[in-house]
């Protein structure tokens, strides 16, 4: 199954971001994270739709092009009383890391980092910049969102999921 989604301005993607932060927040939690690979093309919005979906998981930090940074990881906060009906207290995610494939050469980098552990805690989301390059080391499973440079203000971005 794929969506395909256009946007026109910086902030529309962040809004696409914070809706499927959203959305996120609301799935029960599965064996391992969940997992978001964002590929494509340099300047096509990757860091712009994280920035919202931070936004929408209540984080308060502001995200980065982490440029220098791999690996950072943000709390999100805990479940909002409406949240605690729905989901039942106790549930839901604790963690939220974006990780910047962008500088590593070989996923054994990202391995090094102790990638294993974090795909495998169920209450982690993880999301993954330059997602292409550690394609390998990706479980099946994995939204991927593809990002695309139409023109200047256009962006396509298209959800996926792993083989
Ligand atoms: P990436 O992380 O994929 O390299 P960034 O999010 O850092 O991309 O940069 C996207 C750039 O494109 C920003 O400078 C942003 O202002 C600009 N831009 C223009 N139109 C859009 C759009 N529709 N969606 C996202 N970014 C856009
Ligand atoms: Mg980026």
């Amino acid at each position: 199954m794929r969506v395909k989604y256009l946007t026109t301005a910086p902030r529309q993607t962040q809004k696409l971001g914070e809706i499927l932060a959203k959305e996120a927040l609301k799935t029960k939690l599965k064996k391992g994270a969940l997992i978001l690979g964002l590929e494509g093309d340099l300047g096509g919005g990757k860091t712009t739709f994280l920035q919202g979906f931070a936004k929408g998981l209540g984080t308060k930090e502001k995200i980065l092009s982490p440029t220098f940074i791999i690996l950072k990881r943000f709390k999100i906060k805990g479940l909002t009383p409406h949240q605690k009906l729905r989901f039942g207290a106790g549930q839901g995610f604790k963690n939220f890391y974006h990780i910047d494939c962008y500088r590593i050469e070989k996923p054994k980098e990202i391995l090094d980092l102790g990638f294993k552990e974090v795909i495998s805690n169920p209450k982690n989301i993880v999301t993954i910049e330059w997602a292409e390059r550690i394609q390998k080391i990706l479980p099946a499973g994995t939204i991927i969102l593809k990002f695309e440079l139409i023109n200047q203000k256009t962006r396509k971005i298209t959800v996926g999921f792993k083989k």
